[in-house]
């Protein structure tokens, strides 16, 4: 007799087993279902930096620049003809969210997630052994222009404003503290709570707790439908033709979440926003904090034994095609600023698609439009940092009890 009093998540990435994990240790019975491998999508190659409090994309002055970049191949931005076309709704909301009066409301909250979320990793990693190369050293954002300089400043004043343990470096203390920099840099706003991981190494020892404390996780079985009766939700179609029964569905497949939801009447408006990273072993000294570079939008987290280069966001679509161009933008970005980059012996190469929303907020709730169906999606470049707090308000949602934060600025009946 199938158990139809589970609670099924789609999506094994780190939302999704953030939730398992949560739920499992809390003693209810749950069921994540993964259509490739734990970690399969953006949770896999990101730049493993938890930046706490760190602001959502859409931010004042952000759309001028981006329309800039539409136009410079160099630029950490694309958008294809293409889907510029159909994105016309999505990027209107985003245009008119890059207001300081959104940004305002949506670091309020940011940050109580942040605070949320932040002791929550040292909690898992160290009660779950999970060996990821988790590192406390914070996140450096580094400028190399007047310009650049002015918004680390503001980055810094808005941290503290927030209560986050944040100070400016000058260049020199930049150089002094990290001399894998080349001299000439203007400084950075360093925000000494961040903190940094492997993120496939973090999502899947994740799922390997959810497993130990009962949850069931299966992989290679990808979810063609949620089965709805009656306005709810009452468990999932495997693409096998499996029925899976469920008591509520916590959808949170990544950008395949809009497609998923659509098919069942819920509207989760969001675009895939492509990021890449290249690893390369730098032939100069080693850095050790990870970095943004303030200019080039590309984040630099020693990882393994190398350097991770991540960054740029390339809206064409729903596809894990890699363009070249972007990749080398990475290196010649982290050349400006670092030694050793040019010429350095390359690592790994990857592609994974943020589940971007318009106006740079989670969709974390329940759905009106169907019962029983939590949403847990839209993080967009902040869901590894976000994964624990979300695994959180998902397993209080199921459990009927009140999160901590007001969920209203997340719910997925906004659009
Ligand atoms: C280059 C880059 C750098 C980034 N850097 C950072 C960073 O430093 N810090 C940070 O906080 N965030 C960062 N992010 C963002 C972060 O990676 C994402 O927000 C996060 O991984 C999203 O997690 P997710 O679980 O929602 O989605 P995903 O990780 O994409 O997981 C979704 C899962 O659902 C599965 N799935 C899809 N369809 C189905 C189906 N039909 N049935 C079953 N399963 C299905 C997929 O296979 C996948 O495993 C970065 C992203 C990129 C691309």
């Amino acid at each position: 007799m199938p158990d139809d009093t589970r609670t099924v998540i789609i999506g094994g990435g780190v939302i999704g087993v953030c939730s398992a994990y949560e739920l499992a240790r809390r003693g209810e019975g749950v069921t994540l279902i993964e259509a490739e491998r734990i970690a399969a999508g953006a949770s896999e190659g990101n730049a493993g930096q938890m930046a706490i409090a760190h602001p959502p994309l859409p931010r004042p002055g952000l759309a001028w620049r981006a329309a800039r970049w539409m136009f410079d191949p160099k630029s950490p931005l694309l958008i294809s003809p293409r889907a510029g076309w159909s994105m016309a709704p999505w990027l209107w909301t985003f245009w008119r969210s890059c207001s300081p009066r959104v940004l305002e409301r949506s670091m309020a909250l940011l940050a109580v997630l942040g605070r949320l979320t932040r002791p929550m990793f040292d909690e898992i990693i160290e009660r779950e052994s999970i060996d990821c190369g988790y590192t406390r050293a914070g996140v450096m954002e580094v400028a190399r222009t007047d310009a650049g300089a002015r918004e680390g400043r503001d980055t810094v004043a808005m941290l503290r404003g927030l209560g986050v343990d944040a100070v400016w470096l000058s260049g020199g203390e930049v150089v002094e503290r990290e001399p894998a920099f080349k001299a000439g840099v203007a400084g950075a706003a360093w925000n000494r709570e961040s903190v940094s991981l492997d993120p496939a190494r973090f999502t899947r020892g994740v799922a390997e707790a959810a497993r130990r404390h009962g949850a069931i996780i299966r992989d290679r079985a990808p979810v063609r439908r949620l089965i709805t009766r009656d306005g709810a939700v009452a468990g999932v179609e495997l693409e096998s033709g499996e029925h899976v029964p469920a008591a509520r569905v916590v959808l949170a497949a990544g950008i395949a979440s809009a497609r998923l939801g659509r098919a069942a009447g819920v509207r989760l408006p969001m675009q895939a926003g492509k990021g890449y990273h290249r690893e390369i072993e730098p032939a100069g000294p080693a850095l050790t904090t990870p970095c943004v570079l303030i200019e080039r939008f590309v984040a630099c987290t020693p990882m393994n034994g190398r350097l991770r280069l991540a960054g740029t966001l390339e809206f064409t679509g729903v596809n894990t095609r890699m363009r070249r161009a972007r990749l080398d933008a990475l290196s010649n970005g982290a050349d400006e600023y670092l030694k050793g980059v040019r010429g350095a012996a390359p690592g790994s190469e990857w592609c994974g698609l943020r589940p971007c929303t318009a106006d740079g907020l989670p969709i974390v709730g329940p759905s009106r439009r169907a019962g029983g169906l939590i949403v847990a999606t839209g993080h967009a470049m902040l869901g590894m940092t976000l994964g624990p707090a979300t695994g959180r308000l998902v397993a209080d949602l199921a459990q009927g009890r009140t999160p901590p934060v007001d969920l209203a600025p997340m719910s997925p009946d906004r659009f």
